[in-house]
């Protein structure tokens, strides 16, 4: 008997006729995301089989953060005989154990010579000789055992798992994140990616007042999220002089505001020519003064793209353990100076005024400087030959 991993896509099966490509993208990621475990990958219409022996549990653990997973099952393979299955049946109710259970039998093959209903009752009667004081409850069975009769094999399995859900990496385009080295956005990152977005990445540098370890940081981060997409592409802005004419003009309350809507109409620009479809931030609504709901509506203003920002509404614990999870948090927490904290005034605004961003803006010719911001970036792929 083989052991595996059974892949239900869930969301995907109402795709029709794309459901080609997101099972063949799909495949592709569980291989990527599986790097290093020795294993099999076999797809059919219905599921994804995976077969990686003794190394089942380490695999499941990485495939729960797949996008595109609906659930995912242990399973066991055998031969397409009543006997085979039966014991089949048997062990994947050993793995469980239940005190009642019920069969569910599918034929993707009709011309096995018992009808589903027949292997059921055929089953379950063999499971109820085998464990004594075992019942059937066809309504509300603590235990579902699966039958799948295929055309060469059969597969039965019983313990399920919730996967990530979403759609497979890359299906619903890609967006760009602005990443900054801190704990929030490879978090709000790695939310994104497990919704299936894929992600380009800008970070903002202001040598020498920020270091070469600034962005090192961030390619480390980059390396743990890489887990979750096989290659990152991370556009490095020399923001430093654009950062100095800012806080010159705006003063110390509305430095924050006018640089956050300067990355931003920076973010877009970028956005356009990578072909993102969104811009994606950390942003957490009341964290610090420069994200009340005041401060994101006088920042959004630069931009008609959409804004996405997944831990608008978390709060700072649930970050914290998320980031713990997924391990980014110590890199994170590693005390390199973001463009941000060095330039961070003593008394920011919290709820500044539009007219006020204007005026400032109006002050200073700051499109040269964008535009010879645009044109100082650094971009390294980060991932797989990095
Ligand atoms: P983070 O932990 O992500 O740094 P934060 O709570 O420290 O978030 P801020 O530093 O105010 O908040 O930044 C808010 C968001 O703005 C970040 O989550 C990030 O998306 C973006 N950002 C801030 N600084 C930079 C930077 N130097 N480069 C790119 N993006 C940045
Ligand atoms: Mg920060």
């Amino acid at each position: 008997m083989k052991k595996g991993i059974l892949v239900h896509f869930g969301e995907l099966s109402t795709k029709g006729k794309n459901r080609d490509d997101f099972i063949a993208r799909l495949s592709e990621n569980i291989v990527h995301a599986l790097k290093g475990l020795t294993l099999e990958v076999r797809r059919d219409r219905d599921h994804i089989r995976i077969y990686v022996g003794e190394d089942r549990e380490a695999a499941l653990k990485r495939l729960l953060d797949v996008p595109g997973i609906n659930r995912l099952s242990y399973f066991l393979e055998c031969e397409r005989e009543l006997s085979s299955i039966e014991e089949a049946a048997l062990a994947a109710y050993e793995e469980e154990k239940s005190s009642t259970f019920k069969i569910e039998t599918s034929r993707p093959d009709k011309s096995f010579p018992l009808d589903s209903y027949a292997v059921s009752r055929e089953v379950g009667g063999f499971l109820l000789r085998k464990v004594p004081g075992l019942r059937v409850d066809v309504h509300d069975p603590e235990l579902r055992i699966k039958i799948i009769v295929a055309r060469a094999r059969a597969y039965v399995y019983a313990k399920t798992f919730q996967g990530a859900g979403g759609y497979p990496l890359g299906s619903l385009g890609k967006a760009i994140m602005l990443m900054s080295g801190g704990i929030d956005s490879p978090v709000a990152s790695y939310l994104l990616l497990r919704r299936g977005i894929a992600l380009e990445f800008i970070h903002f540098a202001a040598p020498p007042y920020t270091s070469e370890e600034a962005v090192e940081k961030v390619k480390d981060l980059l390396r743990v999220l890489s887990a979750y997409q096989a290659k990152a592409k991370l556009h490095v802005v020399n923001f430093t002089k654009l950062q100095l004419a800012i806080y010159e003009k705006a003063g110390d309350p509305y430095a924050i505001t006018i640089m956050r809507r300067m990355m931003l109409r920076i973010a877009e620009r970028l956005a356009r020519r990578r072909k993102c479809l969104a811009i994606a931030t950390g942003e957490s609504i009341g964290q610090v003064a420069s994200q009340t709901l005041q401060s994101l509506l006088a920042i959004n203003e630069v931009t008609s793209y959409p804004i996405v920002r997944p831990l608008a509404a978390m709060d700072k614990t649930m970050t914290i353990e998320l980031a713990r999870k997924i391990a980014t948090y110590d890199i994170s927490i590693r005390p390199h100076e973001d463009c941000c904290t060095i330039f961070t005034p003593r008394h920011p605004v919290t709820r500044p005024k539009l007219e006020e961003c204007l005026k400032i803006e109006s002050s200073f010719d700051y499109e040269p400087l964008i535009e010879a911001a645009l044109m100082d970036i650094s971009t390294v792929t980060i991932g797989e030959e990095d």
